[in-house]
């Protein structure tokens, strides 16, 4: 499993219910990436782990750096900048369920990297091991990937990006098991924690630790509906929602435009899934203002 790969730009099509995403970089430079590693799980197993080197934009590597992950200098010189890998891996990622351990820093590197070069963010959706681990087993103290494959009895070589990828779909799984998920999604709603997301125009979302909160009530919504990871994710977003006018004696409102009631509303989210859309939360928001659409 360790080492890392010569980027031939030949990754073949695979499978995934889920991707694990490890970064090391040159220095404290959130565009210094110097290696990449993936894992793709499908059906509860690694069916696939890759790694490969990247040249930074700049070829200056912080010593500490260097002692960590052992890539050096001239380990790059000779390998492609990210643009030329991101090209061929892009289609892997895109629309993808993404999981990194400690999942803002990798996040961040990519999407550092990725404006460096002036190349589109990707549309996925992001999650991490390191927030699951804490809420999961609660009682562990020590959440550093390290510490989490210690515990599970899983010997690995840190700083490795492929076997840093590998790990962390490992720990994934043992969450999932743990809490007997089927996917990452219900996990994540077990937990209430609503997934970060990249989209090429809304920018960077990043992941939403949701506190236990009442059930909501309103419209003819079952409470239960409320708090699906995805709805999580609406209820998050309703926040932001500044074009509102509201009509409290009809509880109705005209919201970006579109027409909303608490059970209905015009927009294509609302119409594709039927379920409470961002506007049908800030509706709600608005109408109850003493009850925090947040928890
Ligand atoms: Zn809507």
């Amino acid at each position: 499993m360790a080492g890392y790969n010569l980027f031939s730009g030949d990754i073949p099509k695979i499978e995934a219910d889920f991707v694990t995403l490890d970064f090391e970089t040159a220095n404290r430079d959130g565009a210094s990436a110097c290696a990449i590693g993936l894992a793709f799980v499908k059906g509860g197993a690694i069916v696939a782990n890759h790694a490969w080197l990247i040249r930074p934009p700049k070829l200056s590597f912080d010593a500490d750096f260097i002692k960590l992950h052992g890539i050096t200098p001239e380990a790059v010189a000779g390998q492609p900048e990210l643009p030329a890998i991101w090209e061929h891996l892009a289609k892997h990622l895109k629309g993808r369920l993404i999981v990194a351990h400690n999942a803002e820093f990798d996040i961040n590197v990519l999407k550092n990297s990725l404006t460096h070069y002036r190349i589109a963010l990707p549309a996925l959706d992001y999650s991490c091991t390191m927030l699951l681990a804490q809420r999961v087993w609660p009682s562990w103290g020590k959440y550093g990937l390290a510490a989490l494959a210690a515990r599970h009895g899983i010997t690995f070589a840190h700083h490795d990006a492929g076997e840093d990828a590998a790990v962390c779909a490992q720990i994934a799984l043992k969450a999932l098991g743990e809490k007997r998920s089927r996917t990452l999604d219900e996990l994540m709603t077990t937990v209430q924690l609503s997934p970060g997301r990249l989209h090429p125009e809304e920018g960077h979302s990043p992941i939403v630790l949701l506190r236990p909160s009442q059930p909501l009530l309103f419209g003819s919504w079952q409470p239960s509906v409320h708090n699906r990871a995805d709805q999580l994710v609406r209820r998050q977003r309703a926040e932001s929602i500044t074009d509102a006018v509201i009509h409290p004696g009809t509880a109705s409102a005209l919201i970006n435009g579109y027409q909303v009631t608490l059970d209905t509303c015009t927009c294509p989210d609302y119409l594709a899934r039927r379920l409470p859309c961002k506007h049908i939360y800030r509706l709600a928001a608005a109408l109850s203002p003493q009850q925090s659409i947040t928890g």
